[in-house]
């Protein structure tokens, strides 16, 4: 039989991404193959969130387009993976019976069997028994969505550090030679419950990965040659594994659940004990894996980040000076509202205190901060939007992801607290802070211009993508690729060879990031351009507009 064609697609956060990759690597392993074109694949999965709305709605309007296809091709094996299937469970198949397969974020180690199971049960109802067929298909898709209600937490820990543990990128990962940036989750779920947020339902209780595993995944994706690593978690800073306590099952060291603890600025209060914290992990991976070239992490919760991280990453030059640090509100009321565990005040003095220890201009590593921002929370008056204003201006970000609230069912705020706001107010506020945020961006780039930065280089930029009229799409891992065309449905070849080859012209617009996550554009050669990803090149800035900084390589 043919090798069958998945096509894979994300939304959402790049823990979504990390798990599309995962998943990815364990289908090619299993013999499937990956399109980019949902009208050729065999199966097709959405990894899905349910973080935002408009997230949401896209897979929803994704699963009605393949209403058609899949009455062409009865066969088809369509699958939700990922927040929707582990919060809407049934109804969402009720609503969409498209939907054969859904599997929630922490049983992702199964989808290999449960897609096996769909395909040989779709394919016998075109051919053998159309009605015992739809009941198989039902029950092994919701056997997939069951992991919060089913309370094994530290079951789902365990199979899902294993497919961790398995990942392969080289030498089937199909995203060639483009891919030289990963991510490493470090921690997952949450145990914040911010009452806006559906992640703690979805994703379950705080675990944290020992570090012995974290280290040995950089090492290996360090040896296939990716040169930066950002480390995920949804509260990424809470991480700290005590050894003491550690569970150990057929020799394998397991996950722990995370401690609540409140460090405010201090270094953690088991720092010194028989416990790896942040600082620790991050100081050992720094001088275990001196191949990875750039180490990032993300998100950053606002209390609890101690002095003892940001000195590890001022006396670690591997350590990238970048933070994204959600404040989502200025005002303290809201803050309480949205049970977010801190004050406008707090969040500022972390501001502060992380400038202090981090930005260093004068030796070409200012610190860079983006945060993420929520207008109209239920309630929220003139005066808290101020507020919120008062502390945009206050924070100079980068760049802020600003969001107007929509509520999430499944969490506090769905079922307590009335959305009073109306949407013309959302929409007024959201516009504001966009076009401070548009121009604190602004500025914020113009102060880099006559600045050198070493950038880290990633491929074609997406402008020079779009002017080349190719279409930009994603391999499975979510890193940007062009494919021009249509798929043949034969493998695609994601190399950068493959990629620059669509190009004309002496050279073609590059983009690299500085190690404050800003991104520099600048013109390559096209005859040498395909050396140049992941490599770490001098260069100076020319111009800076909006998030972008413009440049030319200055080392040889
Ligand atoms: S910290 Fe709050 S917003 Fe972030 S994942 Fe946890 S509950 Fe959601």
């Amino acid at each position: 039989m043919p090798a069958r064609r998945v096509y894979l697609e994300t939304f959402g956060c790049q823990m979504n991404e990390l798990d599309s990759e995962l998943v990815a690597g364990q289908l090619t392993s299993l013999g499937y193959r990956f399109t980019s074109n949902a009208d050729d694949a065999d199966v097709v999965l959405y990894n899905t969130c349910s973080v935002r709305e408009q997230a949401e709605q896209k897979v929803w309007s994704r699963l009605g387009e393949l209403r058609k296809s899949k009455s062409d091709k009865p066969e088809m094996v369509v699958g939700v993976l990922g927040c929707m299937a582990e919060r809407d469970g049934t109804d969402l198949m009720d609503r969409m019976p498209v939907v054969d397969v859904m599997c929630g974020p922490a049983e992702l180690d199964k989808l290999p069997s449960l897609i096996d199971n769909a395909v040989r049960t779709r394919l016998s109802l075109v051919t053998d028994d159309p009605k015992a067929a739809i009941k198989s298909v039902k029950a092994a898709a919701l056997q997939g969505s069951s992991s919060r209600r089913s309370g094994t937490l530290a079951a789902a820990g365990d199979s899902l550090e294993y497919l961790d543990l398995s990942r392969s990128v080289s030498p089937i990962d199909p995203i060639g030679s483009l891919r030289k940036s990963a991510y490493v989750r470090i921690t997952r779920g949450c145990n914040k419950f911010c009452t806006y947020c559906v992640v703690p339902f979805t994703r379950g209780a705080e675990i944290h990965r020992p570090p012995a595993h974290i280290i040995e995944e950089v090492q290996r994706l360090a040896d296939q040659g990716i040169a930066e690593i950002t480390l995920l978690g949804q509260t990424v800073n809470h991480y700290r594994f005590e050894h003491g306590s550690a569970k150990i099952t057929n020799g394998i060291t397991q996950p722990q659940k995370g401690q609540a603890f409140k460090g405010g600025h201090r270094r953690d209060p088991l720092a010194g004990t028989n416990t790896t914290t942040f600082a620790d992990l991050l100081y050992q991976l720094h001088e275990k894996v001196p191949s990875v070239q750039r180490l990032r992490f993300v998100t950053s919760y606002p209390r609890d980040f101690g002095d003892d991280v940001l000195e590890v990453i001022r006396d670690c030059p591997r350590l990238c000076r970048y933070l994204h640090v959600p404040a989502q509100t200025g005002s303290d009321r809201m803050l309480k509202k949205m049970n977010r565990g801190y004050t406008a005040g707090e969040y500022s003095e972390f501001i502060d205190r992380a400038r202090h220890y981090l930005h260093q201009p004068e030796i070409g590593r200012p610190l860079m901060i983006s945060g993420d921002i929520i207008v109209g929370f239920p309630t929220e008056t003139d005066e808290d939007f101020a507020l919120t204003v008062e502390l945009l201006e206050r924070s100079r970000y980068k760049s802020c992801f600003i969001f107007k609230y929509s509520p999430r069912p499944g969490t506090v705020a769905y079922d307590k607290i009335p959305d009073d706001i109306p949407n013309s107010v959302k929409r007024e506020r959201n516009n504001a802070l966009l076009a401070i945020q548009n121009r604190i961006s602004d500025e914020v780039s113009k102060e880099q211009i006559g600045c050198e930065f070493d950038i880290m280089i990633e491929g074609p930029s997406q402008h020079a993508i779009k002017a080349s009229g190719h279409r930009a799409t994603k391999a499975p891992s979510g890193v940007q690729l062009t494919i021009g065309g249509k798929s043949t449905g034969e493998a695609e070849d994601f190399s950068i060879t493959a990629l620059l080859d669509r190009f004309e012209g002496d050279t073609v617009q590059f983009s690299g990031r500085t190690d404050g996550d800003q991104i520099v554009m600048f013109d390559a050669p096209t005859a040498t351009a395909s050396t140049l990803p992941g490599r770490i090149r001098r260069a100076r800035i020319t111009d800076g507009r909006g998030l972008s900084l413009f440049g030319e390589l200055i080392d040889s």
